[in-house]
């Protein structure tokens, strides 16, 4: 998953960029990128490994000179985790410079890479996204925004991007809009970003979303808008809402906070916990849901989890080990709010167990007489091929067990999950119009070649 940002018209593009990738950090944490133009197309690009303070600190941003910028945060889990891979990406062709930062998984890649390397074309990454530099250069439109649809044509997959072709901004967003896209406006310049938080930090205001299937060219201040893919059904990604943005946002024209709030309204309804004397999240992505939770089961809501905020997202660690002590390191419960209480966990999703499996340990450690788990997503039973990092199917425990098996793995006394049903119906903008492949196993699309045991071996 990522993190895309971009400027148009701002004396200070590469450093309102840099703030923008801070809010961005969340989508990303691998590798973090800025690139910008000057008028007569110079491009100045930086990337590095780790988050954006560490990455790119201010002290770096003095040669980011020029009034266009883009930005990317990077985030994989499949072993591709290098320098190389890491965005914007950039490249020098017959016709100046262009920058990339992509958002989403293409899942044709691996035949159109084969087309390019047929007919001689090297590559410096494993990254999908790299195809798009290729076919970019290819084109022989003059129109940056045409030459941007020449490259995308027969592009199959997920694509939110935000590219630079000398030093005009282009954004687009794939026909079926499964990640998200926002344009907003400061002063004069344009901003793009995948979510709104993003605006927000810059102090922009919203403009509107990029259409799925627009590609808009952002030239002298002004938007042209190009709808250059034909119309498909949409699939925006529902998990976005129930995970992955930010509960600041709004992704897909809808405030994040209360789709995670209807969420956890809904899982009450579907899942009641009888018996129980308390609700509390497993901090911070489920903070809305429970909340959500406890309205409608009139149940109080308690901070029975502190999470440490100098760790990062748990799930990101690439052995087991590794994620089994990171559960402890990162957060600790509190006695005193659950020793001798029934007790509702709410987290809003479960992948491989391993974060709900130590948290309930630590949770029966501290002294609460019954663990009510309650989920306010379904059962997480396929990866994703459209740029969420999910593992391997192998690795899911809701494609291998039973929701009673479960249960009982993860040392809870009763679990529920929310049906896929009351999921699409609870989010805002649904019930139609979302993927939910990772939850119904619906892929709209035919299986990438290169996936193995369901997973993408690559960005
Ligand atoms: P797991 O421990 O493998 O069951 O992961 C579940 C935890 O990771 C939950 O607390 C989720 O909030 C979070 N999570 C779910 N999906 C992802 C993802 N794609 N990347 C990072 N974290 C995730």
């Amino acid at each position: 998953m990522c993190g895309i940002f971009g400027v148009y018209g701002h004396p200070d593009a590469a450093v309102l960029t840099h703030l923008g990738l801070y809010a961005l950090q969340h989508r990303g944490q691998e590798s973090a990128g800025i690139m910008s133009i000057e008028a007569d197309g110079a491009a100045h690009p930086m990337r590095a490994m780790g988050l954006v303070s560490e990455a790119i600190p201010s002290s770096a941003l003095k040669p980011l000179t020029g009034h266009v910028a883009i930005g990317h945060t990077r985030y994989s889990t499949a072993g591709s985790s290098t320098i190389e891979n890491a965005q914007p990406i950039m490249a020098r062709f017959r016709g100046g410079s262009i920058g990339l930062a992509h958002n989403g998984n293409l899942t044709n890649a691996p035949e159109l890479r084969a087309e390019l390397e047929a007919d001689g074309a090297i590559f410096s990454s494993t990254m999908d996204s790299e195809v798009l530099l290729h076919r970019l250069a290819r084109s022989h439109a003059t129109d940056p925004a045409q030459r941007l649809a020449d490259a995308l044509a027969g592009v199959e997959g997920a694509y939110s991007l935000v590219v630079t072709i000398n030093d005009t901004l282009l954004v687009a967003r794939d026909p079926r809009g499964w990640r998200p896209l926002v344009l907003g406006r400061l002063g004069e310049a344009i901003i793009a970003a995948s979510e709104t938080c993003a605006l927000d930090i810059v102090g922009a205001t919203l403009l509107r979303e990029v259409q799925p299937g627009e590609i808009i060219a952002i030239e002298d201040g002004e938007l042209r808008v190009l709808q250059a893919m034909a119309p498909q059904s949409l699939r925006k990604c529902v998990f976005e809402h129930v995970y992955f943005a930010r509960p600041d946002s709004q992704v897909f024209g809808h405030s994040v906070d209360r789709a995670r709030r209807a969420l956890g309204r809904q899982l009450a309804r579907e899942q009641p916990a009888p018996g129980a004397e308390l609700v509390f999240a497993v901090p911070d992505s489920s903070n809305a849901a429970a909340l959500g939770y406890a309205e409608e089961s009139g149940l109080p809501l308690e901070l029975a989890l502190i999470r440490n905020h100098y760790i990062g997202r748990t799930f990101i660690n690439p052995t087991q080990a590794g994620r089994d002590a990171k559960v402890k390191v990162k957060y600790n419960a509190v006695r005193e709010v659950l020793a001798g209480r029934s007790v509702v966990m709410i987290d809003d999703s479960i992948v491989r167990g391993t974060t709900t499996r130590g948290l309930v340990t630590m949770v029966r450690a501290a002294g609460a007489r019954e663990v009510h788990m309650r989920v306010s997503s379904a059962p997480v039973t396929g990866p994703c091929w459209y740029g969420i990092d999910t593992p391997r199917r192998s690795e899911l425990i809701a494609a291998n067990m039973t929701v009673e098996e479960i249960a009982k793995n993860l040392g809870v006394d009763t679990l529920g999950y929310l049906t896929i049903e009351g999921m699409l119906a609870a989010v805002p903008g649904g019930p139609e119009g979302f993927c939910h492949a990772c939850f119904s196993g619906d892929y709209p699309t035919p299986p990438p070649s290169d996936a193995v045991d369901g997973v993408l071996a690559r960005c």
